[in-house]
């Protein structure tokens, strides 16, 4: 038996980082006030929630009165969405979006598309790039938002998020963009960026589940999605999570001093070995999305003539936590709509693995793989009903 234990699955999500969790503890039980409460207690807290949104909006170049909380990556893209083209449902009823979206935009999309709005998917080529020049085609009059995402969590490639946005900015436009797996990972500067809307999420980024962040571009209005008592800007009513908000920011922090010190560098440098190694050692198997153009922790592949579910569970069994790129956790054996969307056929996409690391991975842990995961291949392709073409 091997004990060794490697988690390879930093896209799904990851550990709360220590100094974040410091960070979070106070606001439970001696810092509890409600921040919006007058007093003292209140008064503390809320100078607790403007710190971690001036430490969310400095790591992505924003201004705090431009970033507003919400309860997680899901619950920003649908305020993004949903909100916008409610708000501007008079000026027009068309909206664009790309087929490799994540669930939380696409099928939103999907259900305004069922409610009186027409939706536009965008195609991707590939590497799973949606093109600056289909987009300006795509756009109409009554266009009023287009939903990009950054970076993909299935096949780690990054979309050409300026020429998107400078597509958009030329329409008069608004453009959306999901930046879950990219914030906090890749340098962003949004004072520059044409990005009017873009949603994070901190448990991406080494924070706590259940909190994320809008941001909205001064000046755009939005309808919310849960009214009430009116806190962030009226956006998203209901007591702020104060803990979450606070650990948040501690985890925005981590990851702004993670880019200037140079660990994501080490990062992607591991990375590349991974996948040299992978495409080395596993014959036939080839890298899922772009190989520059690349979240700096991710790599994907397709192993022909394995299924993917029996490659999980073996990496499991060695210790080796990995994921798929279908959708078999819905217990559905539809592979994924975003390798569908590069044009795999299904039984290759059947075959996909996702890899992505932390920053604590270390050179050992790629070893490990490096070792383990070859002889599974060799043994499910044994079993394996697929002969080689
Ligand atoms: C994880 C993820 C989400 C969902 O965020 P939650 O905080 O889990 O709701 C949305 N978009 C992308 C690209 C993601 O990777």
């Amino acid at each position: 038996m091997n004990p060794r234990k490697v988690y390879l699955d930093h896209s799904a999500t990851t550990a709360v980082d220590e100094s974040v969790l410091a960070a979070m503890l106070p606001f439970f039980r001696s810092s509890f006030g409600n921040p919006n409460s007058l007093h003292a207690w209140g008064r503390e807290v809320r100078k607790a929630v403007d710190e971690a949104r001036e430490k969310v909006a400095a790591l992505i170049g924003a201004q705090p009165q431009e970033v507003l909380f919400t309860g997680g990556g899901s619950e920003a893209d649908n305020l993004a969405v949903k909100g916008t083209a409610w708000a501007r449902r008079d000026r027009g009823r068309h909206l664009i979006t790309s087929a490799v979206e994540h669930h939380a935009v696409l099928d939103t999309m999907k259900w305004l598309g069922k409610n009186g709005f027409e939706v536009t998917v965008l195609p991707v080529d590939r590497e799973g790039f949606v093109s600056p020049e289909a987009l300006d085609a795509a756009i109409r009059p009554d266009t009023t938002l287009v939903s990009i995402l950054f970076a993909n969590n299935e096949i780690g490639t990054v979309q050409p998020v300026a020429k998107l946005g400078e597509v958009c900015r030329k329409h008069g436009v608004l453009f959306h963009t999901d930046a879950v797996q990219a914030a906090g990972h890749l340098p962003m500067d949004l004072s520059t960026l044409p990005v009017d809307l873009m949603t994070l999420a901190a448990h991406k980024m080494y924070g706590p589940k259940g909190i994320g962040a809008l941001y909205v571009r001064k000046g755009i209005r939005l309808t919310p999605l849960i009214h009430g008592g009116g806190q962030e800007y009226g956006l998203r009513s209901g007591t702020e999570n104060t803990p979450y908000i606070a650990g948040f920011g501690e985890a925005a922090a981590l990851a702004a001093k993670r880019l200037g010190n140079g660990d994501v560098d080490r990062e992607r440098a591991l990375r590349d070995r991974l996948i040299d190694g992978v495409l080395s050692r596993i014959e036939d198997s080839f890298l899922t999305g772009s190989r520059t153009e690349r979240l700096p922790y991710h790599a994907s592949f397709c192993i022909p003539r394995v299924e993917g579910e029996a490659m999980l569970l073996r990496l499991d069994f060695a210790g080796i936590g990995a994921s798929s790129g279908s959708a078999c956790t819905s217990g559905s054996l539809e592979p994924s709509h975003v390798l569908l969307a590069l044009g795999l056929p299904h039984e290759i996409a059947h075959g996909s693995v996702r890899l992505t690391l932390g920053k604590d991975t270390a050179e050992e842990d790629i070893d490990y793989v490096l070792e383990t995961f070859p002889p599974i291949v060799q043994t499910l392709r044994g079993l394996s009903p697929f002969k080689k073409a």
